[in-house]
């Protein structure tokens, strides 16, 4: 299919993708799929204010009834599935198997949410005073502001509106400069769904065209209770503080630098395949790709020469061809990021295999590369940062105590694993003093997480959490309330106030 055949499968129509400011190239061929019109800032701030219009109406429909809206979106997604998918993998590189996968993550949460429509439950409370109740409830929030990053352009935004809607919250959506056309074709199927739920709100999702300083005036605003916002650690660090000057809710879900521990008794045909998909799925443009790799001493030598084979036969292209497992970068500045820190790795005295440049005849305009392993004598300073492309740190370790002090030594937090057979090992990853990460897995690698639990991560990662378990609470107020049902008017802690 053509590029403008991928275009106008997904919704998107000539007028909509001409004439405007914003520049929207594929990293596949580096040509312009449109040019979009940006959104002011006095746009944003009308926006602001009808989602808070939409937000006085949704609060009140029953969240069972909200969950229907939810339900229909999962339906469309299913009819859309293959388009939508697409439609990413053409606008943010990444192969069409994983452009499907973005999108069935969107109809798996939207499954979650419409259960959980009917599961917004709160504690009853023991009272302390005869004749009391006390219990919690929750109650919608207000406009959810959903800021994402150009890799994952569609999934993260379900993650967040898909709870967002069943828990009363209109959401306003600022995607990545890079990928907003996938956001622009998701509005698409939501309006389908809309139409089909018949008396919604108008305005309940409303799309953001632009670059970071539309972004920026969500977060300033008083009336965005919530900020969700997934990106880099630089932005994250610029999100936080600006909502909590104002005392709002953020939801940050930022860079990781995620490692696997490959034990003596792992099995190794497991650990290679799981390396390699996390290594270099989305051509190393994942939050949780796999960057470093922990590997005992006694297993280097059987591991890492099966594991540069694997490499060497990687197909590269196209990332809409069936046969290609790596597509390419998003742009020149991800390749000049590679470029750098492979210089940085050779002038601490790592050895690199891979990782040059590949297709650059074919696609002048594109970045493909050649996935690369970094053998490292030590967890230096580049190791330690996130380099968003495929490169893998290779190091060895003795003993496990060391394999996860080297492994917790970063300043992100966001996903870990270890490959092991040993119950001892596996378990002590996963306890209080294993790994530091938001998720630990075990014999999986550390990407492509399911919906039920929740996704996040510690320390630069951010701390926020979306999708499963209990996710739901972070687009909702929670109240405690404490019913007198008796004649009396007993104070708590046994207080005496006579008048
Ligand atoms: P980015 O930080 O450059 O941009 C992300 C989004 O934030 C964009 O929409 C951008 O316009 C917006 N933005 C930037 N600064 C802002 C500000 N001050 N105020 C408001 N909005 C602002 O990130 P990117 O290059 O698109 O994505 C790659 C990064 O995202 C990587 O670090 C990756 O690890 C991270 N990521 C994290 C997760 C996760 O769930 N933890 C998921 C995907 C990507």
């Amino acid at each position: 299919m053509t590029h403008s055949g991928v275009l106008s499968a997904a919704g998107l129509t000539k007028p909509e993708l001409t004439g405007g400011k914003l520049a929207v190239h594929t990293p596949v061929d580096g040509s312009a799929l449109g040019h979009l019109h940006v959104h002011s800032n006095s746009d944003v701030q009308k926006m602001i204010t009808k989602a808070t219009a939409a937000f006085k109406v949704w609060r009140a429909v029953p969240a069972p009834r909200r969950g229907e809206l939810v339900r229909l979106l999962g339906e469309e997604l299913r009819t859309e599935k293959e388009n939508l998918g697409r439609l990413v993998s053409l606008e943010c590189g990444k192969i069409y198997q994983e452009g499907l996968g973005e999108v069935q993550e969107m109809i798996d949460i939207c499954d979650l949410a419409v259960g959980l429509s009917r599961q917004l439950f709160g504690l009853t409370i023991a009272s302390e005073r005869p004749g009391h109740a006390m219990r919690e409830t929750w109650h919608p929030l207000g406009p959810c502001a959903v800021i994402t990053a150009f890799n994952f352009p569609v999934a993260p935004w379900a993650w967040n509106a898909a709870l967002a809607f069943i828990c009363g919250d209109p959401v306003i959506w600022k995607p990545s400069e890079k990928a907003p056309l996938s956001a622009l074709a998701t509005l698409k199927v939501f309006e389908k769904a809309l139409a089909k739920f018949g008396d919604a709100p108008a305005d309940l999702l409303q799309v953001v065209v632009g670059e970071r300083d539309t972004g920026e005036v969500l977060v300033a605003s008083p009336d965005v209770p919530i900020v969700s916002a997934t990106g880099s650690t630089r932005m994250g660090s610029a999100v936080g503080p600006a909502v909590a000057k104002r005392f709002g809710r953020c939801i940050l879900e930022l860079g990781g630098n995620n490692a696997m521990i490959v034990a003596p008794s792992a099995d190794l045909e497991m650990a290679l395949r799981a390396i390699v998909f996390s290594a270099v799925g989305t051509c190393g443009q994942r939050c949780t790709s796999l960057r470093r790799l922990i590997v005992h001493e006694d297993i280097y030598d059987q591991l890492i020469p099966r594991l540069k084979n694997a490499y060497e036969t990687l197909s590269i292209g196209d990332p809409l061809d069936a046969n290609v497992l790596v597509g390419p970068l998003i742009d020149a500045a991800a390749f000049d990021g590679m470029t750098r820190a492979l210089a940085a790795v050779q002038a601490d005295g790592g050895k690199v295999s891979g990782g040059g440049r590949v297709l650059e005849e074919t696609y002048p305009n594109a970045h493909y590369v050649r996935p690369a392993i970094a053998e490292m004598p030590s967890q230096t300073a580049i190791v330690q940062q996130e380099t968003f492309a495929p490169i893998l740190y290779v190091m060895k370790y003795r003993q496990l105590d060391d394999a996860i002090a080297l492994h917790n030594d970063v300043p992100q937090g966001l996903s870990s694993c270890i490959f092991s057979t040993d119950v001892r090992e596996a378990e002590t990853f996963l306890s209080a003093v294993g790994s530091d990460c938001g998720i630990a897995n075990v014999n999986i690698g550390p990407s492509g997480a399911e919906i039920g639990g929740a996704f996040g991560g510690e320390k630069e990662t951010g701390g926020g959490r979306e999708s499963g378990s209990d996710a739901w609470k972070g687009y909702m107020r929670r109240q405690t309330n404490t019913v007198n049902y008796s004649r009396d008017l007993p104070l708590a802690q046994g207080i005496k106030f006579e008048i």
